[in-house]
């Protein structure tokens, strides 16, 4: 991008300073920067007390504060308004004023100079690092949607080669010979892993890019609970893990998405179950009416995480270095805390290595 077209990409933010900030907060510091420099041009220059002289310094702060347009012509104007009044003068009849006057002017004019360059260095400074922020949010964006459309085109090959394995094995194309049969289970596996990696990538990267769409609907927990822990029986069966379920009291109908709900839940339950052998894993759900909402969470008793090491736990590829565990591909977390901020809830880890990890999360009664 050259200067001009950064210029158009961005015609406010590099002109005017604070932009960024709240209007009130904007307000606030050109008054307190306005109060504060008229007290220092007070202690400065004791002779000058009209507030006519003040005012070049005034307009030096309105056009370092706003910057550009209507503010720089108030800023012009109210400076010629004081130069006249001042300047003129005594340029004409130097004789009347004292030398003192006219080092002080001097002073004065040089005082407001100055800041007037400082403001601009910020205001320029600020503008290089908007463009620097645009910049990198572009390039986000095109990387999202890269990868959003590579693994898109990687499922369609995927899903043949996981259906023609699956045909091969059900003997579709003739018998398979005992060898024959573990190589396609070991293919349709594999296939199965990959495809759910590219699933991860390609929500990660829509979520991101801003795309993962909500279905809002009621929603209620308790028959979602149970249609998932019927689903995932299976795989908490295969390691001879119980899996309780706690519904502490009445939970209320929540507005959201269910698809996404299940998606978080199940993604915890497969985590639990994959880092536990012993003991068993709990759902708890509850109603939090002080935050007007509700809190799920998944306890295990499994081999738990290091605290140096749940500060990254939700970080996208992020594993656990050391875990001798099935590895998978460390974007579990990450989309699952992605899609609680997408349904405006927030997530939080507790674990105690050696003994177990409690991943709750709260969502809001409802969306808006
Ligand atoms: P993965 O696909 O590797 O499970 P996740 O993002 O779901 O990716 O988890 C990241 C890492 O966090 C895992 O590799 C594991 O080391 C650790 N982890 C996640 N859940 C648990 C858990 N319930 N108990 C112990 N470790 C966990």
């Amino acid at each position: 991008m050259d200067d001009a077209q950064k210029r158009r990409a961005n015609p406010i933010k590099i002109n005017v300073f604070m932009k960024n900030y709240p209007p009130a907060i904007r307000y606030s510091a050109a008054v307190a920067v306005s109060f504060l420099a008229f007290l220092f041009s007070d202690l400065l220059f004791p002779l000058f007390h009209s507030p006519v002289f003040f005012l070049p310094l005034v307009a030096v702060m309105i056009s370092a504060l706003f910057g550009g347009g209507g503010p720089g012509l108030l800023a012009t104007f109210l400076s010629a308004v004081s130069f006249v009044y001042y300047f003129v003068p005594l340029t004409l009849h130097p004789s009347a004023h004292s030398a003192s006057d006219l080092i002080r002017l001097g002073l004065f004019l040089l005082f407001s100079s100055l800041i007037c360059w400082v403001s601009a260095s910020f205001r320029s400074a600020y503008g290089r690092a908007e463009v620097a922020r645009a910049e990198a949010e572009e390039a986000n964006r095109y990387k999202s949607q890269l990868v959003s459309s590579v693994s898109h085109d990687l499922r369609t090959p995927l899903n043949a080669v996981i259906g023609y394995t699956q045909l091969l094995l059900a003997g579709t194309y003739g018998p398979v010979a005992g060898d024959q049969e573990s190589a396609l289970e070991r293919i349709q596996r594999n296939a199965d892993d990959l495809l759910k990696m590219v699933n991860g990538i390609l929500d990660l990267a829509k979520i991101e890019s801003g795309t993962m769409s909500v279905a809002l609907a009621p929603v209620e927990i308790p028959p979602l609970i149970e249609e998932i822990l019927m689903e995932i029986r299976p795989l908490s069966d295969q390691k001879g893990l119980a899996i309780q379920c706690h519904l502490l009291g009445a939970l209320p109908r929540i507005e959201s998405d269910a698809m996404k709900i299940k998606q978080i839940i199940m993604n915890l339950l497969s985590n639990a179950i994959k880092f536990t052998d012993r003991g068993e894993i709990t759902v708890i759900a509850r109603d939090r009416e002080e935050r007007n909402g509700i809190e799920i969470a998944v306890r295990d008793t499994g081999i738990g995480i290091r605290p140096e090491a749940l500060s990254k736990i939700f970080e996208a590829f992020y594993q656990v270095e050391g875990t001798e565990k099935p590895k998978g591909s460390g974007l579990g977390l990450a989309i699952v805390k992605d899609l609680v901020h997408l349904l405006r809830g927030k997530i939080e880890i507790d674990s105690e290595y050696g003994k177990g990890s409690t991943v709750a999360f709260f969502l809001p009664y409802s969306f808006s």
